[in-house]
């Protein structure tokens, strides 16, 4: 759904009609849902991605610079498992499942079968462009639905090499991609899914909940929020910190969903925290990170002016304790440490996503939990240390996505 000549989006509301309708005389015809057809898909995908892992590559460093390796691990070969894992248990998910009956009825019997829910639509954000788009379609296809993609614009490259690929190697009379922007999206979700897939921020997710509503359509949300790190002060603090750098400024400079946001650390161990952070980020980056070819680039400008406008208010500015050097024309901003910013400042009220990470102080480690518990939901919470007590109050206390003790954004790795 792309013209080549200048790859412009050609999507419309009439051409969104009729799309979706094209795509339910396919899954009408109940090719999505035999096991071979679902099975022929995800192996093709992992076909793609050994075949075109070079120009995968290419393409996310054209986004955002992504360090190769990142893009090898987070973006292809965590797919790969998605459809390794979904290939290895499909059948058995697909297998009616027994269900008791009641005396009454006896001597019936009753089983549960699982039925695709016919054409689902799948919304995708930049950070993770490769991964994000094409994982919601692993399970799409796994529980033999009809597709279409419509990737983020922000991240063009992959978009369009997306476009090209999933009509290259999927069946494209059950599987399609929409590249666009807002016009294009939103002639999309004008029309009736049967699910909806959302990646991005709670903005839009609002938009898309209520073009949803209107036809009592169900969604997934994968949203954002700040993510959580309490660092106590009985630790190994090298290996804390180091696994704080590998979540934060090793995922995509800190544009990650649960990259940690923000540390809450006690007064008096603060500083000890902070020396080890600066020793092992030159280890990392070296002592000039702006020249390190192992740190994404901001996406773009807009995202830019945000995260500089975090670090230039007034009462933060003159927090940095570490980095802060910022590469305009290059789009690059070196991993930054904030020491005892105000909780009132924008930077603790916003989800940073980006390489910025401000230390909150406490008197004891314990007042960390009303911290988090006074904002709202995160997406994941860390804590750093032995404490057998602690590590269970942690639990007990704090309610997020995911809880991790002892390393960051681990929890999202599978298989
Ligand atoms: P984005 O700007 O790429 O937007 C996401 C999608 O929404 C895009 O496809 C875009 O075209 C579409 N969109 C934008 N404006 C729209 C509008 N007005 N109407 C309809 N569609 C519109 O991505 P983003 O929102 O900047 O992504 C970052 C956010 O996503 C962060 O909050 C991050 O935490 C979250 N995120 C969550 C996860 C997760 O798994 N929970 C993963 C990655 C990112």
């Amino acid at each position: 759904m792309t013209s080549e000549v200048e790859n412009k989006p050609v999507i419309c509301t009439e051409s969104a009609k009729e799309l979706v309708k094209e795509l339910r005389a396919s899954f009408a015809t109940g090719k999505t849902k035999s096991y071979e057809w679902r099975l022929t898909q995800l192996n093709a995908m992992v076909k793609m991605m050994e075949e075109k892992e070079p120009q995968i590559v290419a393409a996310l460093h054209d986004d955002l610079s992504k360090p190769e390796l990142e893009s090898s691990i987070y973006e292809i070969a965590m797919l790969k498992n998605s459809c390794r894992l979904a290939v290895k248990n499909m059948k058995h998910w697909m297998m009616p499942e027994k269900a008791k009956t009641s005396l009454v009825t006896f001597p019936s019997s009753a089983e549960i079968v699982s039925e695709p829910l016919g054409v689902v639509l799948v919304i995708s954000a930049w950070n993770y462009p490769f991964l994000l788009s094409l994982d919601p379609i692993v399970g799409a296809i796994a529980a033999g639905n009809a597709i279409v993609l419509k990737p983020s614009e922000i991240a063009p490259a992959t978009s369009l090499l997306l476009a090209r690929l999933v009509a290259e190697y999927l069946d494209s009379s059950c599987i399609k991609v929409v590249e666009g922007a807002v016009p294009e999206t939103a002639a999309l979700l004008e029309q009736k899914w049967d699910k909806i897939l959302y990646t991005g921020n709670g903005r839009v997710a609002r938009i898309v909940m209520a073009a949803a509503a209107k036809h009592l359509t169900p969604v997934v949300m994968e949203l954002g929020g700040k993510c959580p790190v309490i660092v106590d002060s009985d630790i190994n603090l090298q290996v804390a910190t180091r696994r704080i750098i590998a979540g934060k400024w090793g995922c995509n400079n800190g544009q990650a969903c649960i990259s940690p946001d923000y540390i809450i650390t006690m007064k008096d161990y603060a500083q000890k925290l902070i020396d080890s952070f600066k020793c092992e980020l030159e280890r990392f980056y070296g002592k000039n990170p702006l020249e390190s070819k192992d740190l994404s680039r901001i996406v773009n400008s807009n995202h830019f002016a945000r995260l500089s406008k975090l670090l230039d208010e007034d009462k933060v500015s003159s927090k940095i304790v570490h980095g802060g050097e910022r590469d305009k024309e290059n789009l690059k901003i070196t991993p930054t440490i904030l020491l005892d910013v105000p909780r009132d400042s924008l930077i603790m009220n916003e989800e940073i996503f980006g390489p910025l990470l401000p230390v909150f102080l406490v008197d004891k480690v314990e007042d960390s939990f009303d911290v988090i518990n006074s904002g709202t939901k995160p997406l994941a919470a860390y804590l750093f240390t032995n404490k057998k007590k602690l590590k269970e109050k942690f639990v007990a206390t704090v309610s997020a996505g995911g809880l991790v003790i002892n390393d960051t954004t681990v929890h999202v790795i599978y298989y």
